[in-house]
């Protein structure tokens, strides 16, 4: 319990930093020089596997391209370090630049095609390097080698076995320390979100394309960098390094120290280093034992040692911490209830959908529908069930291609936007099943609606630029504030797919309402709830509406609608049958009809 709280208390960058500087003061700790070669080399394989990380563990995206920027980074370095000029930390900076050309030019067709055609080109890409070094044989020296490549140097000065070591750790470090900052700002939690469903990043704003060409192009650089490095220490370049069984032993130390962690990478090559790359009579099986490796693993720890190591600590901290596991919020608490409800203005945007029309196969589920939603109102939408609702958010959130009409908003059309696109313009909206990665807290989740409003760059997040210290100073302030809206402050912590469906509906409308946008979209944000959470999500659904946004309301419950709407659009079969006030729908003969089981019901 004591060494636990005394745990809880070290920041949690200080066992990265003591070990950073374990690794770069080793030579001066009585490290031998045999020691210094394997961390070296296991510093070269976890910025390669690093990369392999970040587009396969955080963008989802299995991309073995890394061997080839590996190899590109090496031979550039080697002939330019002979041909040109010799200085590492030059070649180290073109080589990053190089790689970062190659993962451009080999992503761009392999994401574009979709599915799984960037593992395929990028398999393909690493089969054929050692083709590619022998029709440069010129260059390359192909199938012997690459001979003569001189000792380092810095400024003019050749570098010790001792310098170029630490060179390499520093590098090393430094590399490990801006990803830690990718990785826990939110393109972090971007790249989580798109890793789990493609579906809700696009509905924040995020460009699937985009952020996975980012990520596998991120990470051909320290490929590059390492392939730089790789050259210096043996000072010979041999095909034979950069074949498939390398492309395995990255995917094999990603997979061992946890693909989706960030310092993983590191893990799994300490391990690959130590152990199986050691013996020279692996060589000859190591495919074998990899595959089988790779097998095993891939199955029974799926987040690698690392995972596991995060895992323990948790399960430890529940244990003796005596951490609720939470989830349930009591809403009729009286914390929640004089919790006053205000809302800073929003600036609403008129929506305008015209003639809309959707067949799927030869089932219409849209014929034609045409409702206008104006700023500062509920407007509902209510049907029966398959009448075409979901639908027609859909349309509107530019996942489906619409078959005739035209969706405005704010007068801007927005008729055929990718769904990224329309979320940009202000549009936002909740899940009829609501959709939460694994793996991340209520307030990261959160905090995820505002990857948008407003965008800052990779560049700016992994210096700490001020543009992204404001703006995550302002996410905070703004995650906060919402939940404190929807009395959620107290499970920031929890992971957010662990809590109750009635929670994670509230959870989703803090998501769309933290990008303060132009237009709501509803869907069915009640059902699940019980009688006090819905008294408190009618209140915010107010008080959004009171700040000036414009709310579209899909929603079963038709008392809960006719309390709440401003006006109410009804669907039934893909057709509007009806559009009036709550006090007109109520008393319209042909909804009457449709509704009959509603109306009892809401009676009762
Ligand atoms: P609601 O939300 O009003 O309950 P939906 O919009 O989900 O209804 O569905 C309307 C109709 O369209 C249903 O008949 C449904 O089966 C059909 N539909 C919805 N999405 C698809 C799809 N992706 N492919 C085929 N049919 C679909
Ligand atoms: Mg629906």
């Amino acid at each position: 319990m004591v060494i636990f709280r005394w745990y809880r208390s070290i920041p949690s960058w200080s066992l990265p930093v003591v070990l950073a500087l374990l690794l770069v003061l080793a030579p001066y700790l009585g490290v031998g020089s045999g020691t210094q070669r394997l961390l070296l080399l296991t510093c070269i394989l976890s910025l390669v596997t690093s990369g392999l990380s970040l587009s396969f563990g955080y963008a989802g995206e299995l991309a073995l391209g890394q061997t080839a920027m590996y190899a590109t980074g090496a031979y550039l370095t080697g002939y330019l370090a002979m041909h040109w000029v010799n200085d590492a930390l030059l070649l180290v900076a073109l080589s990053a630049v190089a790689a970062l050309v190659v993962g451009l030019v080999s992503g761009v067709p392999g994401l574009r095609l979709g599915g799984w055609s960037l593992a395929m080109t990028s398999f393909f890409l690493v089969l054929l390097v050692p083709q590619f070094l022998d029709l440069l044989e010129k260059y390359t020296g192909g199938a012997i080698g690459m001979v003569g490549i001189p000792a380092p140097k810095m400024f003019g000065h050749k570098l010790t076995a001792v310098g170029f070591y630490l060179l390499v750790a520093i590098i090393t470090v430094v590399w490990f320390a801006l990803m830690r900052n990718l990785i826990t700002s939110r393109h972090g939690i971007a790249f989580q979100v798109l890793r789990q469903s493609p579906v809700l990043a696009s509905s924040l704003g995020i460009s699937v394309y985009r952020l996975k060409l980012t990520a596998y192009a991120v990470g051909a650089i320290p490929a590059g960098i390492a392939g730089a490095l790789f050259a210096y220490v043996d000072k010979y370049l041999s095909p034979h390094s950069f074949g498939f069984t390398l492309a395995v032993t990255v995917l094999a130390a990603a997979i061992l120290g946890g693909a989706k962690s960030i310092y993983g990478p590191l893990v799994g090559a300490a391990v690959m280093q130590y152990g199986p790359l050691r013996s020279s009579d692996f060589e000859q099986y190591s495919q074998v034992i990899y595959g089988i490796f790779l097998i095993v693993a891939g199955t029974l720890v799926a987040n690698g040692v690392a995972g596991l190591v995060t895992k323990g600590l948790r399960r430890l901290e529940n244990r003796f911490a005596g951490a609720p596991p939470g989830g349930e919020v009591d809403l009729a608490a009286p914390s929640h209830r004089h919790t006053a409800l205000s809302l800073p203005p929003m600036e609403g945007a008129r929506l305008e959908v015209t003639g809309i029309r959707k067949n799927f196969g030869g089932l219409q589920a849209l014929g034609g529908v045409s409702l206008v939603a104006e700023p500062g109102r509920i407007t509902a939408l209510i049907g029966p069930n398959g009448s075409g609702k979901t639908t027609l958010l859909n349309m509107i959130c530019g996942y489906y291609k619409t078959d005739e009409g035209t969706i405005t908003v704010g007068g801007e059309d927005i008729t055929g936007r990718p769904t990224h696109r329309v979320a940009r313009a202000g549009v936002s909206r909740t899940f009829q099943t609501p959709l939460f990665p694994e793996d991340i807290s209520v307030g990261e989740a959160v905090a995820a609606g505002s990857y948008m409003s407003p965008y800052v760059g990779m560049p700016s997040s992994i210096l700490r630029l001020p543009a992204y210290r404001r703006a995550a100073a302002s996410d905070q302030d703004r995650v906060s504030r919402v939940l404190g809206l929807l009395g959620l402050t107290d499970l920031a912590g929890v992971e957010a797919a662990s809590l109750p469906l009635g929670t994670r509906r509230l959870l989703e409308v803090a998501r769309a309402l933290v990008s303060s946008p132009r237009v709501l979209l509803l869907d069915e944000v009640a059902s699940g709830l019980d009688e006090d959470e819905i008294e408190r999500l009618a209140e915010i659904i107010r008080a959004i509406r009171d700040a000036g946004t414009t709310v579209i309301l899909v929603e079963h419950n038709f008392k809960l609608v006719l309390s709440l709407a401003d006006t109410i659009r009804v669907l039934a079969q893909g057709e509007l049958i009806a559009s009036g006030s709550p006090a007109e729908i109520e008393n319209h003969p042909r909804v009457l009809t449709e509704y009959l089981g509603v109306r009892q019901e809401a009676q009762s």
